[in-house]
């Protein structure tokens, strides 16, 4: 009986250490709850549960908006300067939405999609329309 009554106190406290640092817990707030624990099983245990996995919640929305920024940075990279009048445009835009300007200009004889600095059509060899 003596032994597990210390075994338990013991095993849980080391549990809310893990547990807590895996949380994002300082060492410091991780042991203080661990020997709270150890100590007051009774009293720290569902405290912890309560209190110290809030910690959790809290980063979970950190974590989302680290990628909210990569999805950004991935959206930024994609965008391109409109040459007319240096609005930042979707690298993908065929036309700039704020001048009109033709970013992708097609060959008006077999209609393959040009890029801009292309001053021939590679299909059939007609001069790319120059804006
Ligand atoms: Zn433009
Ligand atoms: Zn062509």
């Amino acid at each position: 009986m003596g032994t597990i009554s210390l075994l338990i106190p013991v095993l849980a406290g080391c549990w809310v250490y893990n547990d807590a640092k895996t949380r994002g817990h300082t060492t410091g707030s991780a042991m203080l709850w661990a020997a709270g624990t150890v100590a007051l099983l009774i009293v720290f245990l569902p405290l912890y549960l309560i209190i110290g996995r809030k910690q959790q919640v809290r980063t979970k929305p950190e974590l989302r908006d680290e990628k909210t920024i990569d999805v950004e940075a991935t959206v930024v990279e994609e965008t391109v300067i409109c040459p007319m009048c240096a609005s930042k445009v979707q690298e993908d835009f065929k036309i700039c939405p704020y001048c009109g300007y033709t970013l992708k200009p097609k060959c008006e004889t077999c209609g393959q999609e040009l890029k801009r600095e292309w001053k021939t059509c590679p299909n059939c060899n007609t001069s790319a329309p120059q804006k």
